[in-house]
């Protein structure tokens, strides 16, 4: 029995073998998780993440990822916070095209918009992302943001998740032709992230920004330069387009008004810890003080808002020391 066994296995591998097929099964656990999509253009497409800090409940579904049926094969823009999640912008793409998904853009390398790389790329999905987030790939920061995300939503990781690289570094703007349809690329790094780059799908006017703009929430600073951000945000704004899709939060077809929010929440903290920096105040005694009324309601502002204070407190007194 055993024999006949071990001699059904090997026929099944060497099947597999001869055909090319995966015999490796993935490891993360499925999601379910609901992933309403948008249509912004005749071709463009995007899932929108919930706006809110990543938890058990929500699956790390906190960010937006989009997608452009190109009539040769299919873009995706970011690859959402799990390879379980991937499955389910997969399964969405699918219901609407059997088109292959040829090319994957990460905007930037953070958690909840590259920890889906895996699944994309099991369905023959190139891997593109801009060549500033190498040095984040080799920082103990990225170590120590899969260890929480490990603890939160592991089983939707799988158990040999590591870190993805892209099949291509980016070092440049460039154009794509697929399909009949212009895509650019636009490096907009370092603002958000060091590696912020953006898509414009020309014919459809939609512009894909990555978290160089975060709609309807308290952005997320980290290790963002607020100073080259808002100069990001120009260059941003100066892309001719229809619609912009954010980071996270709704589609604007208001750009410039609709990345107000971003825009005053960093001139407000810089404003804020530069005069604290000035008066020599501490960081507590500085933000004790600040009347945060403006953005006090919005979501995410509990979790984000001192934890960017101090980012940009220390930030501004970098700048102080360096003038
Ligand atoms: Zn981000």
């Amino acid at each position: 029995m055993r024999t006949l066994r071990l001699v059904a296995l090997a026929i099944v591998c060497i099947g597999a073998l001869a055909c090319g097929c995966a015999v490796a099964k993935p490891t993360w656990a499925p999601s379910a998780i609901e992933m309403p999509v948008h249509q912004v253009g005749p071709h463009s497409y995007f899932v929108e993440g919930r706006l809110e800090e990543a938890s058990a409940a929500n699956q790390g579904f906190i960010a937006n990822a989009g997608f452009v049926i190109t009539g040769e094969g299919v873009v995706v823009f970011d690859a959402l916070g799990s390879p379980a999640l991937a499955d389910r912008l997969i399964a969405e793409i699918r219901k609407r095209t059997a088109q292959p998904i040829t090319r994957v853009v990460i905007s930037h390398y953070h958690a909840d918009h590259f920890y889906g790389i895996p699944a994309l790329r099991a369905v023959g999905a190139k891997i593109w992302a801009d060549a500033r987030a190498k040095a984040y790939l080799e920082s103990s920061a990225a170590q120590e943001r899969l260890a929480q995300r490990r603890a939160l939503i592991g089983k939707y990781l799988g158990a040999d998740f590591t870190l993805p690289l892209p099949d291509r570094w980016i070092d440049h703007d460039e154009t794509l032709r697929m399909g009949g349809l212009t895509l650019s690329l636009h490096r907009l790094g370092p603002a958000h992230s060091p590696e912020d780059l953006a898509l414009l799908v020309e014919p459809d006017g939609v512009l894909f920004s990555g978290d160089v703009v975060y709609a309807g929430r308290v952005p997320f600073i980290g290790e963002a330069s607020t100073r080259l951000w808002l100069t990001a945000l120009d260059r941003l704004l100066a892309i001719p387009c229809r619609v912009m899709v954010p980071g996270h939060g709704p589609a604007s077809d208001t750009p410039r008004r609709d990345t107000a929010l971003t825009r005053d929440y960093l001139v407000f903290l810089r404003a804020q810890m530069g005069r604290a920096v000035a008066n020599f105040d501490s960081f507590d005694a500085a933000y004790a003080k600040i009347d945060w009324a403006q953005f006090k309601a919005l979501p995410t502002f509990d979790a984000a808002n001192r934890r960017n204070a101090y980012a940009v407190y220390l930030e501004m007194e970098q700048e102080s020391l360096g003038q």
